[in-house]
């Protein structure tokens, strides 16, 4: 990757950043829901994470209230969420080493987080972001769709992407690549086909074929950014 985008990588951020400014679906508000959440969302709309979230919180108010808990009686209360099984047998798993080892609280460092059962990179990485505050590249689906369209990485991976933002963003972006890129992604660069016609960083954006707007034919297609 080349560290020739990184100008325009700052470039692409910062004006995205301003223009999507909501706070992340999944931060929610502290480390344990935070965590819960991210974990459930793992292909799964964030949306029906947010559905069920505060009746799963009223019946599981804490990590010790989940340990004691069984995973069939965890499922029970999430059985609308993809993958919901695995997603309670890990969820059970994480409760009891948080509480038997980290007194209750969710840890705050990369190795420990990825320790938990069902806690990946990304997840941790979410974690860090946006409840500990540090400097961190979370790629979600959104994050690694739009970093390919960008030419930012060719990663195969998630890890792979993070390696390559890592590289070409500097770090005190970094908290903002997947923030800004998750709004991007549903708004704009959305999966299948994005609107590139009035995408604000569109001169930047290797993608091709750029697409029209529905109105317009094909031979109109933006290329390299202009018509
Ligand atoms: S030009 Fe199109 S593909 Fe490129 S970032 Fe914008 S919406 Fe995504």
């Amino acid at each position: 990757m080349s560290q020739a985008h990184q100008p325009h990588a700052t470039e692409i951020l910062r004006l995205l950043s301003k223009q999507y400014t909501a706070r992340p679906d999944m931060d929610l508000g502290n480390p344990k829901d935070t965590l819960l959440g991210v974990l459930l969302s793992a292909r799964t709309k964030d949306s029906q994470v947010l559905k069920i979230f505060p009746a799963f919180k009223k019946r599981f108010p804490t990590f010790a209230s989940l340990a004691r808990s069984t995973p069939n009686e965890i499922a029970s209360s999430i059985s609308t969420i993809g993958l919901y099984r695995s997603k309670a047998r890990a969820i059970h798993g994480l409760a009891k080493i948080i509480v038997d080892q980290h007194h209750g609280n969710v840890p705050s460092t990369m190795e420990e987080l990825v320790a938990l059962p069902g806690v990946g990179r990304k997840t941790a990485n979410c974690v860090l972001c946006y409840v500990f505050g540090q400097s961190t590249v979370c790629v979600d689906t959104h994050v690694f769709r739009i970093s390919h369209r960008l030419g930012w990485s060719r990663g195969k991976t998630p890890e792979a992407v993070e390696r390559d933002l890592m590289k070409i963003v500097p770090k005190t972006e970094w908290n903002r690549i997947n923030r800004t890129f998750v709004q991007f992604g549903r708004d704009l660069c959305t999966p299948g086909t994005p609107k590139c016609w009035k995408c604000p960083v569109a001169k930047w954006c290797p993608f091709q074929p750029k697409t029209p707007p529905p109105n317009m034919g094909t031979s109109k297609i933006l290329v390299n950014g202009k018509r």
